[in-house]
């Protein structure tokens, strides 16, 4: 292990699926500012790609992606033994009734709706990656200056 620090634990690592440049750049600053650990994909095939060679401890699942939709992304990664045992949330701007059920029956295991609720979105990060290596009050979050 590379650590600064002997004997901290690596940073977690996330993947996460977006391709709105704008959403990625803020769920990217808002992860990092915590000291998780991100990789970025912008389609659902080189994420499902990127998930088998890379292992993250989450997978940040945008559902409408350009090539295959979140949910066949997911389906795709719950079928695999190398990726079935990740955790993958679904993050959706569409808050119709309905979808959270749709990912759900797509093996998402968690689900979070845009525009991104920060506590809600680092609980739920928080749940399924473990807890951030760096705690911010949320007035000096990234995120505060694109209220
Ligand atoms: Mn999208």
């Amino acid at each position: 292990m590379n650590s600064a620090e002997p004997g901290a634990p690596a940073p977690k690592r996330i993947l996460i699926v977006e391709d709105n440049d704008l959403n990625m750049r803020l769920l990217k600053d808002v992860l990092e500012a915590h000291g998780y650990c991100t990789d970025a994909a912008g389609e659902g095939e080189l994420a499902v790609e990127m998930a088998r060679r890379f292992k993250p401890d989450l997978i940040l699942l945008d559902i409408q992606l350009p090539d295959i939709s979140g949910l066949e992304a997911c389906r795709r990664l719950k079928r695999d033994p190398a990726t079935r045992d990740i955790p993958v949330v679904a993050v959706t701007a569409f808050a119709m009734a309905g979808d959270e059920r749709r990912a759900r029956d797509s093996g998402c295991d968690g689900y979070v709706t845009k525009p991104i609720m920060l506590p809600t979105f680092l609980a739920t990060v928080s749940a399924f990656a473990g807890p951030p290596a760096i705690t911010l009050p949320l007035y000096l979050h990234p995120a505060a200056a694109a209220r």
